[in-house]
């Protein structure tokens, strides 16, 4: 029997459904719990949601996003845990040895170095988003899509995609979408919401990121960084540093942009990304992350001129 009726089938079975992603989530993640999450209500399951960190204003919009929580108490209740946009069970943070004792734990995934934890795992890294792999999921279970539910999956692609810019757009993306627009999905409305609406801190801060631009002799290798001090005295959150990357990433003869994130002293975040054939997948792997092709991450400690140096190094390896 195929994986994806596996899991239809398991879902179906069950009762008390907990729905988690990663830590930071992004859009597809933020997109893929909702969406999945809300049409397991509307057959009947019972459904939390649980993400460790804050959701971005940007994503503050989507329907029943009021109900994520942070904290996670009375895993026994639950018959099965959904996972969601991660490569490794700990990328949902500290809860994750809570979520592995979940009695059935299903993984589903789109991201190359996924490393196949979970009971059922459904891993498709020609999917363009997780949320792909929920509309495809919710199709299994014979469920019809409805609006908030498409809303959240139109809203998922369009954010993984870059607004179908980056490699991973594939022929699904369009097809998907179409199809969701066909439910209600007012593209124009989605767009205002995710790229149009920012706080004016959250520009500040920008405006210290790009200030911190290094680009390597060669032209290559552009880095920029955000440190707790610029989060502080612009009063805002790390969610706010969401799409920073893309501005490295833009420059004319860059073929891998990094944001590293300072965390806590001597603990930083690394976002790599790259154009064409460079796999920073692989990069992220050496230092333990992983991601895609053209998009991936890790965390690392020491100081931030070490951590530039080993990144140096890195890419100038490949
Ligand atoms: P971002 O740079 O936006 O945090 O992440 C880019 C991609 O890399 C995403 O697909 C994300 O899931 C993945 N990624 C980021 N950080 C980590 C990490 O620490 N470990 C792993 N395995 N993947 C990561
Ligand atoms: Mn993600």
């Amino acid at each position: 029997m195929r994986v994806i009726q596996d899991i239809a089938d398991q879902l179906k079975r069950s009762k008390n459904i907990l729905l988690t992603c990663h830590t930071d989530p992004d859009g597809d993640a933020i997109c893929s719990l909702l969406a999945l999450g809300i049409a397991m209500e509307e057959i009947g399951k019972e459904i939390t949601f649980y993400t460790e960190s804050p959701i971005p204003a940007i994503y503050r919009f989507l329907p029943e996003v009021n109900r994520i929580t942070h904290t996670l108490t009375d895993v026994e209740k639950f018959d099965t845990a959904i996972v969601l946009d991660c490569g490794e069970l700990e990328r949902i943070g500290k809860q994750a040895s809570k979520v592995s004792s979940i009695r059935t734990v299903i993984n589903l995934d789109h991201h190359i170095t996924n490393g196949g934890f979970g009971d059922l795992q459904l891993i498709d890294t020609s999917c363009c988003a997780t949320a792909e792999l929920v509309y495809k999921l919710i199709k299994e279970i014979d469920h019809p899509i409805s609006p908030p539910v498409a809303l959240c999956i139109y809203t998922g692609i369009l954010t993984d995609t870059g607004s179908f810019r980056f490699s991973n757009t594939n022929r699904a993306a369009f097809k998907i979408c179409e199809e969701m627009m066909a439910m209600g999905v007012e593209p124009h409305r989605v767009a205002q919401n995710v790229y149009g609406t920012y706080s004016l801190n959250r520009l500040k801060l920008l405006n210290h990121v790009l200030d911190s631009l290094e680009v390597s002799e060669d032209g290559k290798l552009a880095i920029v960084t955000v440190t707790r001090e610029m989060i502080k005295k612009t009063g805002t959150g790390p969610e706010d540093i969401d799409g920073f990357i893309n501005y490295p990433r833009s420059i004319e003869g860059v073929s891998v942009a990094v944001l590293i994130q300072e965390l806590s002293p001597n603990n930083y975040h690394v976002s790599l990304r790259s154009k064409e054939m460079i796999d920073v997948a692989a990069i992220a792997k050496q230092f333990g992350g992983g991601g895609h092709f053209n998009a991936s991450g890790f965390s690392i400690e020491g100081g931030l001129a070490e951590v530039k140096q080993r990144l140096i190094q890195a890419v100038s390896g490949i």
